[in-house]
């Protein structure tokens, strides 16, 4: 088969060269007339060189490398790229009957760029940023089926495609979706409703498991604040891990009443437990200090800064943020603080908690230092991927 070709202006190759999978418009020298948007090309040098084959798109970022081999992309391509995204799990031990809750595809990670897939029990979400990915999405679901085994695909891109692509997608099941198919997924033994159809990305954030387990790891005795919880995982797993008592808050009555839903699945009527629908900053005024005050605060908010010109409100807003927690927590307290924003980098948020923790005058020691977990690899070519950092920090 061969695809349209595309050639790059001169000096332009060398990120690919590097294998960096992506090829912004701006290195572009010529491209065929009436190109579909999603459509499969091929990338040559200046000098007429291959370079890499992928799905085109308008924009910035005019193609997603799929592979840097001539080859066709086939049905037997999806196959096995998912089959090694699937064997990556299983290496990693988080396939398990009491683990049904990962990442399988975290996009330019697991060299499918544009394509996220989250297993929950037997549903795959499969959510397209690009538009290539949403054209191959029929034979991508009936492959995910084929190597896991699970019996439904939902499809849930409206949100993540481009809008100017004018596909006008609606979310729905591209395989299965019966009646009555099971919607509480298991993560290190602890079980979530997940709500695929209406809750934020694919329905949980999967992304924070290994910090949970460090959450539930330090909440023996203490008094847990859980900020900006959702779905309440870290709040799940703090009492489990025998916190004395655990408050959520979120602004959203909708996420105060899924963390009530997933503490009674697992602790039902447990006392310890409290959700708060209040804004974070307001209700991180009236907290109390002194004797009463929390001892592990969690502040794991929303992306501050979507886009780059942001960046500069996103680090006074953590700032702002963490300086109210080194302010009130306990004596001896452990502040879980993250940032999600892929336009903020590790030092810069560093650089923010760092300010916040100088106003508050405290000694603070960094014990450890958080990123996003295995399932969401990040591609050694493409640092971009790189997005959750977190500190745990003891204030003394
Ligand atoms: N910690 C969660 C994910 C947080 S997502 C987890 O582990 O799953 C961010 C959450 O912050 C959303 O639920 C959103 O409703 C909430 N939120 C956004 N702005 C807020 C604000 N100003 N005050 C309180 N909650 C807010």
């Amino acid at each position: 088969m061969s695809y349209p070709q595309i050639h790059l202006k001169r000096g332009k190759a060398e990120s690919l060269r590097r294998y960096h999978p992506w090829v912004f418009s701006g290195a572009i020298h010529s491209l065929p007339r009436n190109m579909e948007e999603g459509q499969l090309v091929e990338v040559f040098d200046d000098e007429g060189r291959y370079l890499a084959t992928g799905h085109w798109q308008i924009g910035s970022i005019a193609v997603r490398v799929l592979t840097f081999r001539q080859q066709d992309i086939t049905r037997d391509f999806w196959l096995r790229r998912i089959r090694q995204a699937y064997l990556v799990r299983q290496t990693l031990g988080l396939i398990r009957p009491d683990n049904n809750a990962y990442r399988l595809v975290h996009g330019e990670g697991d060299r499918l760029p544009g394509l996220v897939v989250d297993m929950y029990a037997d549903t795959a979400v499969v959510q397209a940023h690009s538009v290539g990915m949403h054209l191959e999405r029929q034979t991508i679901a009936e492959v995910l089926c084929e190597v896991t085994g699970v019996h439904n695909i939902y499809y849930k891109s409206e949100t993540t495609l481009p809008f100017k692509a004018d596909l006008h997608q609606q979310n729905g099941f591209l395989i299965g979706g019966a009646p009555g198919l099971e919607t509480v997924a298991t993560e290190n033994g602890l079980r979530f409703n997940i709500d695929w159809l209406r809750g934020q990305k694919t329905g949980f954030f999967v992304d924070q498991r290994d910090n949970r387990s460090l959450v539930e790891h330090y909440s023996r005795g203490r008094r847990v604040l859980n900020m900006f919880c959702y779905t309440g995982g870290f709040s799940v797993y703090a009492l489990r891990g025998d916190a004395a008592c655990v408050h959520s808050v979120d602004s959203s009555a909708k996420a105060v009443e899924l963390v009530n839903a997933n503490v009674a699945l697992n602790f039902p009527s447990d006392p310890r437990h409290e959700a708060f629908c209040e804004d974070a900053f307001k209700f991180l005024e009236h907290i109390p200090e002194g004797k009463d005050a929390y001892d592990l605060i969690i502040l794991d908010p929303p992306a501050f800064a979507k886009h780059k010109d942001a960046l500069r409100n996103a680090l006074k807003g953590y700032t702002r943020l963490n300086a109210v927690a080194f302010q009130k927590i306990a004596p001896g307290g452990i502040l879980f603080t993250f940032s999600c924003s892929q336009a903020v980098n590790k030092e810069q948020f560093r650089l923010a908690v760092f300010t916040a923790a100088a106003m508050s005058g405290r000694h603070v020691r960094i014990l450890h230092q958080l990123h996003q977990p295995a399932d969401h690899p990040v591609n050694i070519y493409h640092p971009e991927g790189e997005y959750l950092k977190g500190l745990v920090l003891q204030v003394e």
